[in-house]
């Protein structure tokens, strides 16, 4: 194994830098459940701020930020729409169901990301005295962006959002990755946030912090999530330490999420010369990929053992983030080239 790993399983593994260790280090904090930590209410004020809403709350995880935005929005019995490959519906647990006693309603995904209106239309179910009763109240519109590292289109966000309140809907942005999308098409975060009711930010991606997501939105909603945070086991005490992290990383790591994009542009173009693999997509810091299935193993076990530590499966993504650095993708797609040419 080389001294130095180079990591494209995701953009999670990322490591505090120097900078930001010493911010947190230097952070002043109080205790978050009392409400006096200053570092948290400063970041909560600043993501607030920069995404348009009226307030925002610090959360451990992305995971706790979605569910704790959906039981704000909906009640027991209540619905939301979401897509089938949706983090939120397929990769947290089950947990709106399960602790939130929200009624999933998942849509088969466009390769987009988007969800056919017509066929959120057609989910929405009747409400009201009579056949009504029968259906769970159909409450909230869920989407996802980036999705697979693609920026979601913002002409159809907009039409969806316009659709939902037509409906009645609230709507709900999984924005993990919504810096990407934000830096990706050249908008504010305000700009990428501004179609919905809630969004939810993880600093823990391309941002690199250690942990910590941000859900923004109305006071209303915001305090709604705080007691649902509690209940969910979130709230936190010196978190100012953690926050100070997430303030270092909106100074610093924003902007720079383009150089992980011109990474991921730069590892397809390696990977797309070479026979075997076939790139399907490059998007934002993500780039997915086609290799024969007999190969997996194999290559994945000859990358650990040059010092690269990927997820090799017939259907592959590799992301790029702050550890990795131009000759870091250069070197990789090296390793893939000899494995090809040594197995003749
Ligand atoms: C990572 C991620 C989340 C949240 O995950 P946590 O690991 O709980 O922080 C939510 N949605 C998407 C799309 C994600 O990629």
């Amino acid at each position: 194994m080389a001294d130095h790993i180079i990591d494209l399983r995701s953009d999670t593994v990322t490591r505090p830098t120097p900078g930001m260790l010493a911010a947190m280090t230097a952070a002043r904090v109080g205790d978050d459940v009392w409400g006096d930590d200053p570092t948290v209410i400063e970041l909560q004020t600043t993501v607030a701020d920069l995404s348009g809403k009226e307030a925002a709350l610090f959360l451990p995880s992305g995971t706790q930020s979605n569910l704790a935005a959906l039981m704000a929005h909906c009640e027991r019995g209540d619905e939301y729409i979401v897509g089938q490959i949706a983090h939120t519906y397929r990769c947290e647990g089950g947990g709106a169901a399960v602790l939130g006693s929200i009624v999933p309603q998942p849509i088969e995904n466009e390769p987009d990301g988007s969800l056919p209106i017509g066929k959120i239309a057609a989910a929405i179910k009747p409400h009201g005295p009579g056949l009504g009763t029968h259906y769970a109240r159909t409450r909230l519109l869920a989407l996802e962006n980036t999705f697979n590292g693609q920026v979601v289109p913002a002409s159809y966000i907009r039409e969806a959002a316009a659709f939902a309140r037509g409906k009645g809907l609230a709507t709900h942005l999984d924005g993990a990755r919504v810096f990407n999308a934000a830096v990706a098409q050249g908008s504010s975060l305000a700009q990428a946030c501004e179609d919905f009711d809630s969004v939810s930010i993880c600093f823990s991606k391309g941002l690199g912090t250690p942990v910590g997501s941000v859900l923004t939105g109305s006071r209303d909603l915001i305090q709604r999530a705080h007691r649902w945070r509690k209940v969910l086991g979130g709230g936190m005490r010196q978190s100012g330490f953690l926050a100070a992290a997430c303030l270092y990383a909106l100074e610093h790591h924003v902007e720079r999420l383009a150089e992980d994009h011109l990474n991921a542009e730069r590892l397809a173009q390696g990977l797309a010369s070479i026979e075997e693999i076939e790139v399907t997509t490059q998007a934002t810091n993500m780039v997915f990929v086609r290799i024969p299935a007999d190969h997996c193993a194999l290559l994945e076990a000859y990358l650990s053992e040059h010092g690269v530590l990927a997820d090799v499966e017939p259907e592959a993504r590799f992301v790029t983030h702050l550890d990795v650095a131009p000759e870091d993708v250069d070197a990789f797609v090296e390793v893939v080239k000899r494995y090809f040419a040594s197995c003749g």
